[in-house]
């Protein structure tokens, strides 16, 4: 990274609008799902599914350039899975119980 401190490379404007975007996506999520515990690995793999969803956004405006919001809606998805895994993690205590439960 520059020398720059990380405070002067945001722009506050538009990382408030960008959080916003996410914590609203929160909200949607727990609204549909509940709250929600899962294994890292199950975790992983819903990121895995949105970040797919992102990729086949982003190719997608090869053939369709006007699509390109579909593109920034998976990525605000893909941070708010991000964020609901370090909520359990922080719920969890790491996902402890997850980790010490003998393998079945
Ligand atoms: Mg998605």
């Amino acid at each position: 990274m520059s020398e720059k401190k990380q405070s002067e490379l945001l722009n506050p404007g538009i990382t408030d609008l960008v959080l916003g975007d996410v914590l609203e996506e929160r909200k949607r999520q727990d609204a549909k799902w509940g709250e929600q515990t899962h294994h890292p690995h199950g975790w992983l793999a819903i990121l895995m599914e949105e970040v797919g969803e992102a990729a086949k956004a982003a190719l997608d405006t090869w053939d369709d350039p006007i699509d390109i919001d579909a593109f920034r809606e998976e990525l605000i998805e893909i941070a708010a899975v991000a964020v609901a895994a370090v909520e359990d993690w922080d719920r969890t205590a790491g996902f402890k119980a997850w980790l010490e439960a003998p393998a079945s």
